[in-house]
């Protein structure tokens, strides 16, 4: 690539970001645009009218078993460790989630160690044969009564879709523990942004190759464009205008809300109710970020189909249509695309990062 020219960057998320910094660290001039009028894609966070530090666009807790990721991240934050907890509501009470030992002990009225806990997902799991499906994940693994308790209805709820209908991927993300470790997540690294996600993105596209421009449309400015590349972080299929139809992508609807007095409002950050109301879940964000403060925020996810794009939908007929677009891109000329939306992949905060750094890589060759 030649460093005299520009690259522009579309979308100020963590694959755009990324990239842009890697380019500018290596002397290449960037360009940042964003359609929303801030940084940090949907990782954003900001304080809210009463001075919570909330993310607007749904609860974001970094976890991530890559040293490399951490470690790059690392320069552009601070961090405050954290160890995400989560309880699942079943006929109004609050289970340990993942399922483990003591959310069959507490549902059951039992009292099993590790190798009772093993048994007992022995005795009622339906193996399945091959596993296709998240359907055939959750069975094979805790039988009909936990995935109809736990699984079937949240997932209905989230995507509109039956388990079956969806990769065994999606349903796999949620482990099923013998102990009782009740951590959501287990990888080496789990931790938070010190000061929240923006100011780290603020770090990250603070020098002086980069420039950033909030409220731009790829799609405004396309036509009349005369730069060296593009790195494209949105939709693949906005970018080929929907040429073979649209790529389903899952929105939500976020419902925040302000408690003032209400020191806690739940035990753990995040309490998901798979049976009951419209919402998925309900993430109280002090338990997230330590923040000291007399009140609380919480936000309810309200799944839809209509709205931004926030989920790729893992299903194979999609991702059938993802590989027509994704063809395309491979014969786009002086065109990357990076990221959960442009390529399609229900990726978590780590793995986009290891996405954009392994793109500017074969970018700065
Ligand atoms: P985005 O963050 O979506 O950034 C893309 C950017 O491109 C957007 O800002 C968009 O405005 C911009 N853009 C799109 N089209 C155009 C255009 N035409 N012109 C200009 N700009 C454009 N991951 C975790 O690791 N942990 C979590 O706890 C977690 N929780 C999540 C909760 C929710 C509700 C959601 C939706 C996601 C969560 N994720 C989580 C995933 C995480 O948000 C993504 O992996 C990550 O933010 C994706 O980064 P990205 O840069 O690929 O995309
Ligand atoms: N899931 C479920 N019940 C739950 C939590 C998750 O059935 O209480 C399923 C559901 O299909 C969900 C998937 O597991 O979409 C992945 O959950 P995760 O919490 O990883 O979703 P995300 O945080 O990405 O929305």
């Amino acid at each position: 690539m030649n460093r005299n020219v520009r690259t522009l960057v579309v979308g100020a998320g963590f694959a755009g970001s990324v990239v842009a910094r890697e380019l500018a660290d290596t002397g290449h001039q960037v360009r940042v645009i964003d359609k929303r009028p801030h940084i940090a894609g949907n990782a954003y966070d900001e304080l809210d009218a009463h001075g919570v530090l909330v993310h607007r666009y749904g609860p974001h807790i970094f976890h991530t078993n890559g040293d490399r990721i951490f470690e790059y991240l690392s320069r552009f934050t601070e961090w405050l460790p954290y160890e995400h907890r989560v309880l699942g509501v079943v006929e109004g009470k609050h289970y340990p989630f993942p399922i483990n030992q003591d959310t069959l002990n507490q549902l059951y009225g039992l009292q099993l160690d590790d190798s009772g806990a093993e048994a007992f997902f022995e005795r009622v799991r339906e193996p399945r044969e091959p596993v296709l499906t998240s359907e055939d994940v959750v069975l094979n693994s805790v039988g009909r009564d936990l995935y109809e308790k736990f699984f079937l209805n949240y997932t209905r709820k989230q995507w509109g879709l039956d388990p079956s209908e969806l990769k065994a991927g999606v349903a796999a993300r949620i482990p099923v523990r013998t102990n009782t470790d009740d951590r959501y997540f287990t990888d080496t690294f789990q931790a938070m942004p010190k000061h929240g996600y923006t100011r780290m993105f603020e770090a990250m596209l603070d020098h002086p190759n980069i420039s950033v421009e909030l409220g731009v449309d790829f799609d405004d400015i396309r036509d009349t464009l005369e730069v060296a590349h593009v790195v494209y972080t949105g939709p693949i299929d906005a970018y080929f205008r929907y040429c073979f139809g649209h790529l389903p992508y899952r929105s939500l609807r976020f419902e925040h809300e302000h408690l003032p007095d209400v020191k806690q409002y739940q035990k753990v950050g995040t309490v998901n109710y798979p049976n009951d109301h419209a919402y998925t879940r309900i993430t109280e964000f002090k338990h997230l970020t330590g923040q000291e403060h007399a009140g609380t925020s919480i936000v309810r996810e309200y799944p839809q189909a209509e709205g931004d794009p926030y989920y790729p939908i893992p299903r194979a007929e999609n991702e059938a249509l993802f590989k027509r677009y994704e063809e395309l891109a491979k014969n786009e000329p002086g065109v990357t695309f990076v990221g959960r939306l442009a390529q399609y992949r229900y990726y978590n905060m780590d793995q986009v990062v290891g996405a954009a750094l392994a793109a500017a890589k074969r970018l700065i060759g």
